[in-house]
C-alpha cells in the first residue's frame, strides 16, 4: 500500500487537494498540463464569493505549495498510463521541456529581443505573446517558458548567452507510485464557434465571457479597459446572451452553473467602468443559488441594467458601425426584439476538460464527459472534472477529495 497520492490537475480544485493531503503529511505529486498552476481561476478578473482578484486566493495556496516539502509539482506533464490497483498503482508521467532554468528570474528583456508573436491562448486569441513569456507576473512557478516551435535557429544562438535558457533540456518520463488518484482536470469554456447563430467566432465585437474577463483584468490584453475588439472603444450599449451552448440538447444539455452569475459580475464590472452604459441580460431563467440571490438583487436594481427573458434567436454584425444586432423573443410581451448593440458578451458553458478526451485511467465518464469516482478503485474526482462549479465549491469538492483518498491510502 503506497501512501502517496497523484492529484491530475492543478487549477484551484486540484491545488486545494494537494496541500489538504500534504499538509496533514502525505506524500503528494500534483500533475498539471499547462506551464503554470492555477487553472481558470487565473484568467479571471474577479471571483466568487468575495469578488477578489485570483492573485488573493491563489499567491496564498502558491506559498503554502512552497513551503511544503510534500508537494512535488509538475508542469508541462502528463500522465500517459496508470496500471496497478486501488493502493498500488504505477503512474508514468510525460514532461516537456521547459528550456529554462528552475531559478526564478525576468525574462522579459530577452523575450522582447524575439521576433515571433504567438496567438495568446491564455487570453483567448485577444493578443498576442512572445515565445519567451509566462501567462501573468503572479504566475507559479514564477518561471519563464520557451515554445521553441517559434524560434529561429538565429534566436536559438543568442538565448543560448543566457544563463537562464537551457536548451538541451529534453522531454522525459517519470513513474510514480501512489495509492490514490484525484481527478481534478477542470473545465474548458464551449467552444463558441459552434454556436453559429449568435455569431460566435466570426463577429469581433461578439466575445465569450473568459474574454470578457481576460478584458476586465488589470494584467489583461488591454490592463483591465474594457473595450470593443474591434476598435478599441469603450462600448456604451452592451448585451448578455444567457445560456450559450447550455441548456441545449444540440450542445450542452444541462445548466453550467455559474454563467448567470458571472453575467451580473461582468455587469458589474460594465457599470463601475462606464457610468453612462447600458447592459441587456437576456435570459431563459436567470440562476442565483444560494447567497448569491443578494448579490444578483443588488445589480439587478441599478437602472441601467435591463433583463430580457426570451431566448436570443441570432446575433448579427452591423457592417457599417461594427456593431451587434440582437434579436430575441421577448417571452413576457411575446413580441419580437431586435435591438442593436457596441458589444455583445455570450454567456458560455462550462464543460469538463476532458469533453472529447480520454485518461489512461479506468474510471466511468457520463455522455458530456464529467468524471464518477470509483471508491473502491481509490480514485476521486474534484471540482469541474465532476460538475459544473463555482470556485468556492470547487475548492469544498477538493478538500472532500483528499479526505477520501487520505482514508484509501490508510486502509480505512
Ligand atoms: Fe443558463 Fe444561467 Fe444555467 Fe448558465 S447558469 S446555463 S446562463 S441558466
Amino acid at each position: 500500500m503506497s501512501k502517496s497520492i497523484l492529484v491530475i490537475g492543478g487549477g484551484f480544485s486540484g491545488i486545494t487537494a494537494a496541500l489538504e493531503a500534504a499538509e496533514v503529511g502525505h506524500e503528494v505529486y500534483l500533475v498539471e498540463k499547462r506551464p503554470f498552476l492555477g487553472g481558470r481561476v487565473m484568467q479571471l478578473n474577479k471571483y466568487f464569493p468575495k469578488l477578489c482578484p485570483p492573485s488573493c486566493g491563489l499567491e496564498i495556496q502558491f506559498q503554502r505549495i512552497k513551503r511544503n516539502p510534500n508537494i512535488r509539482c509538475f508542469t508541462m506533464a502528463e500522465v500517459v498510463s496508470v496500471t496497478g490497483k486501488g493502493g498500488d498503482y504505477e503512474v508514468a508521467v510525460k514532461i516537456r521541456p521547459r528550456y529554462t532554468a528552475p531559478k526564478s528570474c525576468d525574462l522579459s528583456e530577452l523575450a522582447e529581443k524575439l521576433n515571433a508573436n504567438v496567438k495568446n491562448e491564455f487570453e483567448f486569441g485577444l493578443s498576442s505573446r512572445k515565445p519567451l513569456y509566462m501567462d501573468v507576473p503572479f504566475a507559479y512557478p514564477g518561471r519563464y517558458v520557451l515554445d521553441i516551435d517559434h524560434v529561429s535557429e538565429e534566436e536559438k544562438k543568442l538565448l543560448s548567452k543566457s544563463p537562464f535558457i537551457n536548451l538541451k533540456d529534453e522531454e522525459k518520463t517519470i513513474t510514480l507510485n501512489v495509492g490514490s488518484i484525484i481527478i481534478a482536470t477542470g473545465w474548458k469554456p464551449y467552444d463558441v464557434t459552434r454556436l453559429t447563430n449568435l455569431g460566435a467566432g466570426s463577429i469581433a465585437n461578439c466575445i465569450n465571457n473568459m474574454q470578457m474577463e481576460r478584458l476586465a483584468s488589470p494584467c489583461g490584453p488591454t490592463n483591465g479597459k474594457i473595450v470593443r475588439p474591434s476598435d478599441g472603444k469603450p462600448p456604451k450599449k452592451i448585451a448578455f446572451v444567457q445560456c450559450a451552448g447550455s441548456r441545449d440538447e444540440n450542445h450542452l444539455s444541462y445548466c453550467s452553473y455559474i454563467c448567470c452569475m458571472a453575467s451580473l459580475k461582468q455587469a458589474s464590472y460594465i457599470r463601475d467602468m462606464y457610468p453612462d452604459a447600458e447592459v441587456t441580460i437576456f435570459y431563459i431563467d436567470l440562476r442565483t443559488p444560494g447567497r448569491y440571490a443578494k448579490f444578483a438583487e443588488k445589480i439587478l436594481a441599478d437602472e441601467k441594467v435591463k433583463t430580457v427573458k426570451g431566448k436570443v434567436a441570432k446575433v448579427e454584425e452591423d457592417m457599417a458601425t461594427s456593431g451587434v444586432w440582437v434579436t430575441a423573443e421577448d417571452a413576457i410581451s411575446g413580441n419580437k426584439i431586435t435591438e442593436l448593440f457596441d458589444l455583445v458578451v455570450l454567456a458560455t458553458g462550462m464543460q469538463p476538460s476532458l469533453a472529447g478526451e480520454s485518461l489512461p485511467i479506468d474510471v466511468e465518464m457520463d455522455s458530456e464527459g464529467f468524471v464518477f469516482e470509483s471508491k473502491d478503485k481509490g480514485i476521486f474526482v474534484a471540482g469541474c472534472a465532476a460538475e459544473p462549479l463555482d470556485v468556492m465549491k470547487s475548492a469544498q469538492s477538493g478538500t472532500a477529495a483528499a479526505m477520501k483518498a487520505i482514508q484509501t491510502v490508510r486502509g480505512r
